[in-house]
């Protein structure tokens, strides 16, 4: 069969192509993300993938692909939002998503956070590099992984692969969830309510969606109850943590640090090249801060991700093309 994916990023590349030596099937690779302009290049495939940020609104581009036979419309990400899945359905299109790609991708970024936090690595960097100041200071004598409560704040896919990695690093594992999975209970010491382990945790490691109990979950109140040197990650959605309330507890010493791969207003810039002017000042903020980590959400970027992405979308439009259900199928 042939299948056609737009929005390709260099990186992504040997990947499909492995694909496509592997089961026999022709790929063609397009740059651009799929639009008014590039839809008729469709024309005479059988399936179609996309990666991207630009929305999909044009209703002639979905009579268009429905015209041309495509039965489906799939996306590399988990995110579906650039779909109209209004359009989709008329035009008789299938939905599929990447929902899970690399749990341990992002796990594996958050404790890359929390370590470097912990043996206060932005702190010696910031003396050597402004003050040539190299000494052992006593006030930067760290704690050691095995020695640390961890709380895991949302036990899902992400979340379970973080507590794996810390229960066999040795720390005490206790964690906050919703739906308690028999999956990943073997890797928790305790189940605990957020008050406890608000009180409890040295670092609190974030990994929930954003809803609306889960926005602002990370305030002013959660702050004032948190240990003075707790460290805490966000590795879910920046506005699960209330950014201009997390500032005033780092500069008040609420809380001893703090590592973020996401943040409430990143939309504007994460992911884009621009002008300094146009970087946001709570950024700028948190960056200046010795005991903060930033990182422009890319935790998923691992080439395990990478792979997992363009070809578990590829054998997915496979299947739909040969006639098959496949998991990932967005119900809508
Ligand atoms: P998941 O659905 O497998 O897990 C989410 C967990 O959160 C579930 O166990 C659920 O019970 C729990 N939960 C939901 N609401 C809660 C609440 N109010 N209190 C406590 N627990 C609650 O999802 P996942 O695949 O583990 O992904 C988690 C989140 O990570 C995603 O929603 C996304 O926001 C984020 N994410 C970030 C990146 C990145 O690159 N930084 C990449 C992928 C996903």
């Amino acid at each position: 069969m042939k299948l056609i994916m737009f929005g390709v990023d260099d990186k992504e590349v040997p990947y499909a192509k492995e694909w496509a030596e592997k089961t026999g099937n022709e790929v063609k690779i397009v740059k651009d993300q799929l639009s008014s302009t590039n839809v008729d290049s469709v024309d005479g495939y059988d399936g179609i993938s996309v990666l991207q940020t630009s929305k999909i609104d044009d209703p002639a581009i979905y009579a268009k692909l429905n015209q041309f036979g495509i039965k489906q419309l799939s996306t590399r990400t988990a995110g579906y939002d650039m779909f109209d899945l209004d359009l989709a359905k008329k035009n008789c299109l299938k939905i599929t998503n990447v929902s899970i790609y690399s749990p341990r991708a992002i796990a594996e970024m958050g404790l890359t956070h929390a370590m470097y936090l912990l043996r206060k690595i932005g702190e010696f960097k910031q003396r050597m590099v402004n003050n040539a100041d190299f000494r052992w200071s006593k006030d930067l004598v760290s704690d050691e992984i095995y020695n640390q409560t961890v709380a895991i704040v949302g036990l899902g896919h992400i979340g379970g692969a973080t507590a794996q990695i810390y229960k066999a690093l040795g720390a005490r594992v206790i964690a906050v969830t919703r739906a308690t999975s028999v999956v990943y209970a073997p890797y928790v010491d305790e189940f605990v309510d957020l008050e406890t382990a608000l009180k409890e945790a040295d670092i609190i490691t974030l990994h929930v969606p954003l809803t609306s109990s889960t926005e602002n979950m990370f305030a002013a109140p959660q702050f004032k109850k948190m240990k003075k040197n707790a460290l805490l990650i966000n590795m879910a959605r920046g506005k699960v943590v209330n950014t201009a309330d997390l500032i005033d507890a780092l500069k008040n010493h609420e809380i001893g640090g703090a590592g973020l791969d996401t943040l409430g207003d990143e939309t504007t810039y994460f992911s884009k090249k621009v002008a300094s002017e146009d970087v946001p000042a709570d950024f700028k903020e948190l960056v200046k801060m010795p005991n903060v980590v930033v990182t422009p959400h890319v935790a998923f970027m691992t080439d395990t991700a990478v792979r997992n992405m363009v070809q578990i979308s590829l054998n997915d439009i496979a299947a739909i093309v040969e006639g098959k259900n496949v998991k990932n199928e967005v119900r809508f």
